[in-house]
């Protein structure tokens, strides 16, 4: 019988971690993952799979964590979601978020490095760069080609991390990462700081009347007392897709012969504005009368508008979304009146 692969994941606990998991689980490969040294020693989205995982305490800003980690699991694939991921908190704290985006990646590049010289791997990497990468782009839709100028230290920091990928791809030591360009995507896992599961914890807080509603990224009760929720700019454009097939592709690519870069998206782009008009129509109400601006949720500078055309993994990797936005912000609302009642 063939041994099974392993493959390591940083950021398992986060959205994509945790499909990812189940995912490669379902493949018969061997899972190892991260968990921060914290405390708490929090199991996020993969608390149902802990006996199926070998856990690493560790941290992207420890090299010894990643060294010990690497060395001692010795991983055929390594998936290093893990990061600082909310573009609006990176601007209170840019340089955190560059220690983990931008410093993080290359340290796991560099221990895959090491455990292949000592000749124990051929060690195969993705790498999870970001839309965030083009800040306000200078065409629509965005190609791998397109020019980045990212607008957040969000951006910037993964943007870091994306060129040193492509240089120990690219020169000498011909390292295999693979870089997703994923546009964005959501879940019912999806954090509560990102816009799309803010607005549908909120339409099923409000909808079902919720008396002691979840936390916003301010530490404010995700709907007022009047049932109103607090936003920031209703304008900015994304492309939105559905987490749980955007974490397939991240695994297809590695299948393939050539380490290459890869835009995943679904080639629309909505507003703000769209997302809580979809959001609480689905539960019969109207969006105005329930959405309010907050001037502390407004970012310093915009990003957008993101569109992402994936032609490139259509023929590469025969993938394209199936999940489109409107399925998705009502799957999410579905999820979250079961959960918020
Ligand atoms: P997420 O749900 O916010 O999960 C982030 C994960 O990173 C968590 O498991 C978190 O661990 C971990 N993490 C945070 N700081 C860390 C550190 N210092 N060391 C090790 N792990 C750390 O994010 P996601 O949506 O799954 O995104 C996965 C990756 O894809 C990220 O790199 C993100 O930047 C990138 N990405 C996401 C999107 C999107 O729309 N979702 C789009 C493009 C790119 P804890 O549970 O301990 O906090």
């Amino acid at each position: 019988m063939p041994k099974n692969k392993k493959a390591f994941i940083t950021g398992i606990t986060g959205q994509d971690g945790s499909y990812l998991t189940e995912y490669l689980l379902s493949l018969g490969y061997e899972i190892g993952g991260f968990l921060r040294s914290s405390s708490t020693g929090h199991l996020g989205n993969v608390a149902h799979l802990k006996d199926e995982i070998r856990f690493f305490r560790g941290s992207l800003d420890d090299e010894g964590s990643i060294e010990q980690a690497i060395a001692t699991f010795e991983p055929d694939e390594i998936y290093n979601l893990g990061a600082e991921a909310a573009p609006f908190d990176s601007f209170k704290r840019p340089v955190y978020t560059s220690d983990i985006n931008a410093l993080g990646p290359l340290r796991m590049f560099e221990a895959a490095n090491r455990l292949r010289k000592r000749g124990k791997k051929e060690v195969k990497i993705y790498k999870a760069s970001t839309s965030e990468m083009f800040g306000a782009p200078p065409e629509v839709p965005q190609t791998e080609k397109t020019p980045m100028l990212p607008n957040n230290p969000y951006g910037v920091a993964k943007l870091f991390a994306h060129y040193q990928a492509r240089i120990l791809r690219e020169g000498s030591e011909k390292l295999p990462i693979w870089c997703g360009i994923l546009f964005n995507h959501e879940s019912p896992r999806r954090g509560m700081q990102y816009v799309t599961r803010k607005v549908t914890v909120a339409v099923a807080c409000i909808r079902n009347k919720v008396k002691n509603p979840p936390l916003n990224e301010l530490g404010m009760p995700i709907i007022t007392k009047d049932f109103k929720l607090e936003l920031g700019n209703l304008d900015p454009k994304r492309d939105w897709g559905y987490a749980k097939e955007y974490v397939e592709v991240m695994h297809q690519m590695l299948q393939t012969d050539n380490p290459d870069d890869y835009i995943i998206a679904t080639g629309e782009t909505h507003s703000i504005r769209e997302l809580v008009e979809v959001a609480f129509a689905h539960v019969g109400l109207n969006w105005q009368d329930h959405v309010i601006q907050h001037e502390g949720l407004l970012r310093p500078l915009e990003t957008g508008p993101l569109c992402g055309n994936a032609a490139k993994a259509k023929e590469v990797l025969g993938w394209e979304a199936k999940v489109k936005f409107e399925e998705l912000i009502k799957l999410m609302v579905d999820a979250d009146l079961a959960k918020f009642s």
